[in-house]
């Protein structure tokens, strides 16, 4: 039966109960006695009306009392109907108060019910027995229990609590609370932990009657609290066993400093590099909270309570506040982590050059854990530099011998042309001194003279500007030419010797992107070689034969053959500065060749032939079909 069906029905019987009461009272000889029981009218009305209905109700009877009264006994004197009479309007109207005040404080006690069972905490009320005897909506949602169930279960059997039994009883008997944490199981098994509260529930006279208690759900925090707890401790094994520097600090200061002098909008990095008093204020403010191993000796610090406490970022030295300024500048600006190169005076005064990652530690107040981490480059960085003092000097050296290699060379190279043009001169002179002077010849002389006076200049200037430059000159050289051009600057001395000298190629045009002197030094140096290494033959024709092929990778090779005396040891020696065989050599034209073919991206190599004499070889990029245009 619902709250309304149930009201109709009160209604209608206390109707009918007022209307039989009104009736007795009315005929029956009980003179006023009756009215008394207008009394169950007010109860009954009471059960399930408002204290104004109460009221009502209360007047009502006293009302019907009255008429009642004065129907059957008004002018009777004064007697025991009088007395009845008030009696029973004294007995209506107690019952009409006394109701009204029970209506009130059930009202109070229903909404305080109400409001238990709003609680999304649990609610179990427990008589002395620990038998339940209430359960909200709360308890019936976390543990799984609906309120016809577990009324007047056991809650232990129930819940399967597992609290410190001892510590509670004591608390409950002395001080009439505990609170605490303890864990019971839910329905389906799954075991929670709760925070709860117990209030013990005392009859009139004191005596313990059960308990009261409310309990949340904690068992998630619980999971959070102990997964934040092993991630601080695994935190903190990384941070104290790590190999590198590591420190946590306190920003909150630096930063509210930095925001207290620094509009916004200005470029943050600019501005603290051009106020370092304001920089270092700020880094000043930095608190180290924790410091691991490494980062005490990175700062040469006694022990750990040396930096703790202190801003070890404040020991910059001058001149690195914009390394500084940035660091801080980007952190501020919102990079989640940064990567800094700095320099730290240690406490022992030394400069700590340190490679920095900083970033704010996820989970804490903004700026109040800053995590750095650093690595110590001092060493890297002094190596670095003493590395580059020595490539320095190193560099310096090898200027200096290639000046020595220059003058070498310049001295080998135009040694030659020099003899050819001294010769030539005293031809020229002898065949113009004739009686009759052969023009023709002293002519073919001149233009000896001529050819080789150029290519002497040639090679000073080129050395000249390899001095200055240190650059070859690349052009686009057709090699055949070029070998007839350079044979033809040695015609001479191969005449004299009695060496005959051939030219041999593939038929085609070869071109190779080069230097052309440099290239006709190469060319010469291995034909005067071969030459000289054959002076001494009689035995076999002389023979000094140049040919060259395209071969693999787009690159020609030029081979430059003799039938001379072969060489003597390692032909891969041959190429080493100074190595010489000859009383007036000097031990550097193949060491030149190599350098000047090297850079052009070729190589050169000897070999000594099956027979006779020997073969110098060098190789050189062929230039590529869509570059000969
Ligand atoms: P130099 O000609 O001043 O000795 P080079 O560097 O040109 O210096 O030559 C080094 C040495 O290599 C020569 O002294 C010689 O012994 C050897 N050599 C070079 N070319 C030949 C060759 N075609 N046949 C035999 N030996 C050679």
């Amino acid at each position: 039966m619902n709250y309304r069906q149930r009201r109709r029905l009160v209604v209608a019987a206390a109707s009918v109960i007022t209307f039989a009461i009104f009736a007795l009272d009315l005929w029956s000889p009980l003179q006023g006695a009756v009215a008394v029981l207008y009394i169950i009218v007010i109860l009954l009305v009471a059960q399930i009306s408002t204290r104004r209905a109460v009221l009502l109700t209360g007047a009502g009877c006293g009302l019907l009392t009255m008429i009642a009264f004065a129907f059957d006994h008004m002018g009777d004197p004064f007697g025991s109907v009088t007395v009845r009479f008030g009696v029973s309007l004294v007995a209506i109207s107690a019952a009409t108060l006394l109701s009204m005040r029970d209506r009130s404080a059930r009202t109070t006690l229903a909404e305080q019910a109400r409001l238990l069972e709003l609680s999304h905490d649990t609610v179990i009320i427990r008589d002395s027995n620990d038998d339940i005897i209430y359960w909200n909506e709360g308890a019936q949602a976390l543990y799984g229990w609906s309120r016809d169930e577990a009324l007047g279960r056991s809650c232990d059997g129930l819940l399967h609590s597992d609290f410190p039994v001892e510590e509670v009883r004591s608390a409950l008997e002395q001080e009439g609370h505990w609170s605490g944490e303890l864990t019971r199981a839910r329905r389906d098994g799954t075991r929670i932990v709760l925070a709860s509260r117990w209030l013990l529930r005392r009859d009139p006279e004191g005596n313990a009657i059960g308990v009261i208690e409310s309990s949340a759900d904690v068992t998630e925090q619980k999971r959070a609290d102990a997964e934040r707890q092993r991630s601080e401790q695994r935190y903190k094994s990384i941070f104290n066993g790590a190999a590198f520097a590591m420190w946590e600090a306190d920003w909150t200061e630096l930063h509210s400093h930095i925001c207290n002098n620094v509009s916004p909008g200005v470029d943050l990095a600019d501005w603290l590099v051009d106020h370092p008093e304001t920089l270092r204020e700020s880094l000043a403010r930095v608190c180290v909270r924790d410091v691991n191993s490494a980062a005490i000796s990175l700062f040469g610090a006694p022990a750990r309570e040396a930096l703790l406490g202190n801003s070890t970022l404040a020991r910059v030295p001058p001149g690195s506040e914009a390394q500084f300024a940035n660091l801080l500048a980007a952190l501020i600006g919102g990079a989640d982590m940064i990567e800094y190169e700095v320099r730290y005076v240690a406490l022992s005064g030394r400069p700590v050059d340190a490679l920095l990652r900083v970033r704010q530690l996820p989970g804490a107040e903004p700026w109040s854990r800053v995590l750095v981490m650093a690595l110590d480059v001092t060493e890297r960085n002094e190596a670095r530099a003493r590395l580059e003092k020595t490539s320095a000097e190193l560099a310096h050296a090898a200027r200096i011998s290639t000046l020595g290699q220059l003058t070498a060379s310049i001295a080998h190279e135009v040694n030659q042309p020099l003899s050819a043009i001294i010769t030539y001169g005293k031809s020229a002179k002898r065949w113009l001194s004739r009686s009759e002077p052969d023009m023709v010849e002293a002519i073919n002389c001149l233009d000896h003279i001529v050819s080789n006076g150029s290519r002497a200049a040639d090679v000073i200037t080129r050395a000249r500007t390899l001095a200055k430059r240190g650059q070859v000159e690349m052009e686009k050289v057709d090699l055949g030419k070029l070998i007839v051009e350079s044979l033809a600057l040695i015609e001479r001395e191969a005449r004299q010797n009695r060496i005959v000298m051939r030219v041999t190629n593939s038929g085609e045009d070869v071109l190779v992107m080069g230097d052309r002197v440099q290239i006709q030094q190469v060319l010469v140096n291995l034909a005067i070689n071969a030459i000289q290494a054959m002076r001494d033959v009689d035995d076999r024709p002389r023979e000094l034969h140049i040919g060259f092929e395209v071969v693999a990778d787009a690159t020609v090779r030029v081979n430059v053959r003799d039938t001379g005396s072969g060489i003597s040891g390692d032909p891969a020696q041959i190429f080493e500065p100074f190595v010489t065989t000859k009383r007036e050599g000097m031990g550097m034209g193949l060491s030149i060749c190599r350098t000047i073919i090297e850079a052009q991206a070729g190589r050169i190599y000897a070999v000594n032939n099956a027979d006779h004499g020997a073969t110098i070889s060098f190789t050189l990029p062929v230039l590529a079909a869509e570059m000969r245009q």
